[in-house]
């Protein structure tokens, strides 16, 4: 569940939340134990949505959904390539790096097989068996990310679907104009 919401219900129910490390301390009225109670259950959620850097990420996705806006995109697809942007932003500073020599795709040494060098340092297999590391690691640290997105109160893209096959075109562009391999 979104901590964000969960700590809107909690404000509304007259609680105040504050993290202590690991811990949550949840201070309020009686009646606000099932929120409580929620919150606690869902504690990750929540302990990420009061991180100090939360505010900075939720603020970049509303940058960066105007700046697509202004680029002439639709609403949806605003807010889909501001998430994504921020996915791959989040995967730079945070995102699994997989011991040297190793494939980020299947997690076995590189051996003397081809491999693909990420913008992320990681490295994949990418010869003629196909592409299915690269594939792989490209939807595990997307979805990574996306979770920890959502974890610090970001609105995940309206219609993913739609924002997939925009996405991939559009990252693969911004790659090839920045001169460098951004995304897997
Ligand atoms: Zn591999």
């Amino acid at each position: 569940m979104d901590g964000m919401m969960l700590l809107r219900r909690a404000r509304d129910a007259g609680l105040a939340v504050k993290a202590q490390g690991d811990k949550l301390v949840i201070r309020g009225p009686k009646e606000a134990e099932p929120v409580a109670l929620l919150l606690i259950e869902h504690k990750p959620a929540v302990i990420a949505a009061l991180a100090p850097d939360a505010t900075w990420w939720r603020r970049q996705l509303a940058v960066r959904t105007l700046v697509w806006l202004v680029a002439g995109r639709t609403r949806d697809e605003a807010e889909a390539l501001a998430f994504e942007d921020l996915a791959v932003e989040w995967h730079r500073r945070n995102g699994e790096k997989v011991e040297q020599g190793r494939c980020a795709g299947c997690g076995d040494l590189i051996g003397g097989r081809e491999a693909l060098p990420l913008g992320d340092g990681n490295l994949v297999h990418f010869d003629s068996r196909g592409f299915d590391c690269l594939l792989g690691f490209g939807a595990r640290w997307r979805a990574t990310a996306a979770d920890a997105l959502v974890g610090l109160g970001l609105k995940p893209p309206p219609s993913p679907g739609r924002a997939a096959g925009c996405i991939a075109t559009t990252n693969l562009g911004v790659a090839a104009v920045r001169g460098r391999r951004d995304v897997a």
